[in-house]
C-alpha cells in the first residue's frame, strides 16, 4: 500500500510517497515558492534517482499536489502506474490543541477542529488545512489522515503544562503548554525501544530533537511527562533564529523602553535572536562551528550557551523521570554533530554522563556515543517523521471497518 506524506508550509510542499508495511521510500521531493510571483520550484527523486529541479507553475497548493501526482504516475518520474495506488494521503498538522492526543482520520468535524486551532498556530495550521483540501480536491475518496506535533505531549499532566495564570485564561484562550516535534519524539522513543527488544512502555528517556527548532522531551514509560517548547515554539532551548527562555518582563520593556512595536519584538524573538541574533554569524549551527575554530569569541559564547541550556533541561528530566534509560540526540544538529553533543554533556559531568569522545566524533547512524562508564548511555537516533507520519496513517487505515 502506497501512502503520501505531505508536509506543506504556507509556500512549500514537501512529500514522501512511502511503501507499508515494508517502509520503502519510493519517491520523495518538495515544491518551493508556491504562490509566488515567480515560478515554483519542483525537486524530485525517485529511489535512488534525482531527476534536475524543474520550473512549474504553482499559484496555489492545489497545483503543486497536482505536479507532484503526475510526476508520480506519469513518464520517466513515474513509480506508480495508475492514482489509484494511492492509498491514503498523511498529513503533518502542526497544532491539535488539546482535541487530538493520536492521529485523526480526517473528517468534517475533524476539519473544523483543525480550523479552531488555527488561531493557536497562525503560521502553520492554514498551510497544512490548505494541503489537506488540495489532497481531497486532487483524489475524492482517497482518505486524508492527520498526525498533530503536539499529540504526543498531550499525556503530560496539569501539574506540567499549565503556566501560573489565572484559569479564564486557560479556559477562555487555551493558554497553556503544548510542546511540539512531537512525531519525532514518539518515533526515536519507538526506533530506541525498538533497539532494546522492549516496547515503547517500558523505557524511560530524555529526547534532544536539536535542528532548526529545538526542542526537548521527558518520556516516562513511553509518553512525554514534559517538554520544553510551551504554547508557541518560542519557549525552550536557544534555537537558530529564536531565543527560547526569556524573562516575558523583557517584551514590556522593549515595548515601553525600546520603543519598539508588538509586531517587531516578535520578530526579534522569533526570527532574529537564538543564535543568529546573539553571534552576528549565522542561523545555522555549521556556521557556528566554522566560526568558533575560526577563533570568533562571539560564535563560542553562543555554542556554549545553547549546549548549557540544553544540559539544564536535561538535568531537569534526569530529576523528574523516576529512571533515565538514555538520553537521545536527534534532528540535523543531534544527529550529525559530535562537537555540539560533547559541549552539551560537558555540562552533565555531575550527573555522570560521560561521552566516548572518538566515537562521538566519528559517529553516524543510530547508537550510542557514551563511555561504557556513563551512568546514564547517550544515544544519536536519527529522526524520521514522515515515516512515523506513514506509520500513524497505514496503522488507521488497518484500523477501518
Ligand atoms: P533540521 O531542522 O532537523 O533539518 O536541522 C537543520 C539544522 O541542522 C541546520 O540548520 C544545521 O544547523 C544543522 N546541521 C546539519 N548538519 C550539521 C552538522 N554536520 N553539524 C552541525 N549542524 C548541522
Amino acid at each position: 500500500m502506497h501512502i503520501l506524506v505531505v508536509n506543506c508550509g504556507s509556500s512549500s510542499l514537501k512529500f514522501q510517497l512511502i511503501a507499508l508495511p515494508s517502509e520503502r521510500v519510493a519517491a520523495k521531493g518538495l515544491v518551493e515558492r508556491i504562490g509566488q510571483a515567480v515560478n515554483a520550484q519542483f525537486r524530485y527523486t525517485a529511489g535512488e534517482r534525482d531527476f534536475p529541479k524543474k520550473a512549474v507553475k504553482a499559484p496555489d497548493h492545489s497545483a503543486a499536489i497536482q505536479q507532484v501526482i503526475t510526476a508520480l504516475v506519469e513518464g520517466e518520474t513515474a513509480v506508480l502506474k495508475a492514482k489509484s495506488d494511492i492509498v491514503a494521503f498523511g498529513h503533518r498538522v502542526v497544532h491539535g490543541g488539546e482535541q487530538f492526543s493520536d492521529s485523526q482520520l480526517i473528517d468534517a468535524p475533524v476539519m473544523k477542529a483543525i480550523k479552531q486551532c488555527c488561531e493557536l498556530a497562525p503560521l502553520h495550521n492554514p498551510a497544512n488545512l490548505a494541503g489537506i483540501c488540495a489532497c481531497q480536491e486532487a483524489l475524492p475518496g482517497v482518505p486524508n489522515v492527520a498526525v498533530f506535533d503536539t499529540a504526543f505531549h498531550q499525556t503530560m499532566q496539569p501539574h506540567a503544562f499549565h503556566y501560573a495564570l489565572p484559569p479564564r485564561y486557560y479556559e477562555k484562550l487555551h493558554i497553556r503548554r503544548y510542546g511540539f516535534h512531537g512525531t519525532s519524539h514518539k518515533y526515536v522513543t519507538h526506533k530506541f525501544a525498538e533497539v532494546q527488544k522492549k516496547t515503547p512502555d517500558e523505557v524511560n528517556l530524555i529526547t534532544c530533537h536539536l535542528g532548526n527548532g529545538s526542542s526537548l522531551a521527558a518520556v516516562q514509560n513511553g509518553r512525554s511527562v514534559d517538554t520544553s517548547m510551551g504554547f508557541t515554539p518560542l519557549q525552550g532551548v536557544i534555537m537558530g533564529t529564536r531565543s527560547g527562555d526569556i524573562d516575558p518582563a523583557v517584551v514590556f520593556y522593549l515595548i515601553e523602553q525600546g520603543g519598539m512595536t508588538v509586531d517587531a519584538v516578535n520578530d526579534l524573538l522569533n526570527k532574529k535572536s537564538g543564535l543568529l541574533g546573539f553571534s552576528g554569524v549565522s542561523s545555522d549551527m555549521r556556521d557556528i562551528l566554522a566560526a568558533v575554530d575560526a577563533g570568533n569569541e562571539r560564535a563560542a559564547l553562543a555554542l556554549n550557551m545553547c549546549a548549557y541550556g540544553i544540559a539544564k533541561y536535561v538535568g531537569a528530566y534526569h530529576a523528574i523521570l523516576p529512571r533515565t534509560d538514555a538520553i537521545v540526540f536527534t534532528a540535523g544538529i543531534g544527529e550529525n554533530s559530535g562537537p555540539v553533543r560533547a559541549a552539551v554533556c560537558a555540562h552533565l559531568a555531575g550527573i555522570g554522563v560521560a561521552l566516548d569522545d572518538g566515537r562521538n566524533m566519528a559517529h553516524r547512524g543510530i547508537g550510542p556515543v557514551s563511555s561504557p562508564s556513563s551512568r546514564i548511555p547517550v544515544w544519536v537516533i536519527p529522526t524520521n517523521e514522515e515515516l512515523m507520519i506513514a506509520r500513524e496513517t497505514y496503522n488507521l487505515m488497518q484500523a477501518r471497518p
